[in-house]
């Protein structure tokens, strides 16, 4: 019989037309909730002004269907607003996975269970309500295949739990300061460097922010080998170095001239660092550049790193 044929055909097809409805309304709604924090995954079809705008830059390739990008690579984190001055390059690539946190961007080691280096975008808009959420935790975004650092590594550690983005950089949503209390974004620093010096500096780049500048931001940690541990091996800096570009709002790699004001500090993880100012902590990029093994600030020309690099800010304390 062909006529109960003929009916069911179309009750099918409305069955399957409304299956694909519901479908279509749940990747939606996932879909918005993605959308939910601050900053969403780089892509062509959103790309930051900061970054769309500077002529020095080419676009970043991004994700797309066609060419998934492997996680930690650093494809991963490329077109990220937050390394819009270049991302730092070493020798050695083997020790770095890289992660898009959104809030920040970061390269994490490995072996050394801390990150290499993280880096962020600051100005007052990051600025808000929101208190410490205080939930440090493991990162579940790095693969299983390597040790997540937790809560026990660092306790009676003798060190602090030291962010590299500072929870008070976020504080315009709860997502994104939560993201500061992941272990890949922190490092085994003593007290007195974690509340003092590396803190006064801190404190002074969010005035700059407050003061509506935009600030291109890069911290991590100088490692001697054989280095320190504490806990299951989560290695200790002998200093922690911060870079700091300070430009107006709207501004990028293309916008970095030999007048821009670079802040670089370098501070040692030892007994006595408290006892000085932040200021007598200041040093050149080419100094951590030398320190570090990385090269920063690469999306810039060479023309103008060569001139910015070498030289020392001077700024008063308080
Ligand atoms: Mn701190
Ligand atoms: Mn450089």
């Amino acid at each position: 019989m062909t006529v109960p044929r003929g009916r069911r055909a179309p009750r099918h097809s409305l069955l399957a037309t409304f299956s694909l409805v519901v479908l279509l309304l749940l990747l939606a709604r996932f879909g918005l909730l993605q959308c939910g924090p601050r900053y969403g995954r780089p892509s062509a079809e959103m790309p930051h002004p900061t970054t769309a705008g500077s002529g020095a830059n080419s676009p970043a390739p991004s994700a797309t269907a066609s060419s998934p990008v492997l996680r930690g690579s650093e494809a991963s984190i490329l077109g990220s607003v937050h390394v819009a001055l270049g991302t730092p390059h070493d020798a050695d690539p083997s020790d770095e996975y890289f992660l898009d946190q959104r809030a920040f961007v970061l390269s994490y080691s490995p072996e050394k269970r801390v990150p290499n280096w993280v880096a962020w975008q600051l100005d007052r808009t990051h600025f808000g309500n929101v208190g410490r959420k205080d939930d440090f935790r493991s990162d579940l975004a790095l693969p299983a295949r390597f040790y997540r650092v937790k809560e026990s590594d660092y306790l009676h550690s003798g060190y602090d739990r030291g962010h590299m983005c500072p929870s008070a950089d976020r504080q315009d949503s709860l997502a994104d300061n939560s993201q500061t209390f992941l272990f890949t974004n922190i490092q085994p620093q003593l007290r007195e460097l974690n509340a003092g010096p590396w803190e006064h500096l801190e404190a002074y780049a969010r005035k700059l922010a407050q003061r509506g500048q935009l600030l291109y931001v890069v911290a991590g940690g100088i490692f001697s080998a054989p280095f320190p541990t504490i806990g299951n091996g989560v290695a200790v800096p002998a200093a922690n170095f911060k870079i700091i570009v300070v430009l107006n709002q709207g501004q990028g790699a293309a916008d970095v001239d030999e007048s821009t004001q670079v802040l670089a500090a370098l501070m040692p993880n030892q007994r006595g660092v408290g006892e000085r100012e932040w200021t007598q902590y200041l040093t050149s990029v080419d100094a951590i550049e030398q320190a570090s093994g990385y090269d920063f600030l690469n999306a810039v020309s060479e023309r103008v790193q060569r001139v910015i690099e070498p030289r020392v800010a001077a700024v008063m304390a308080r």
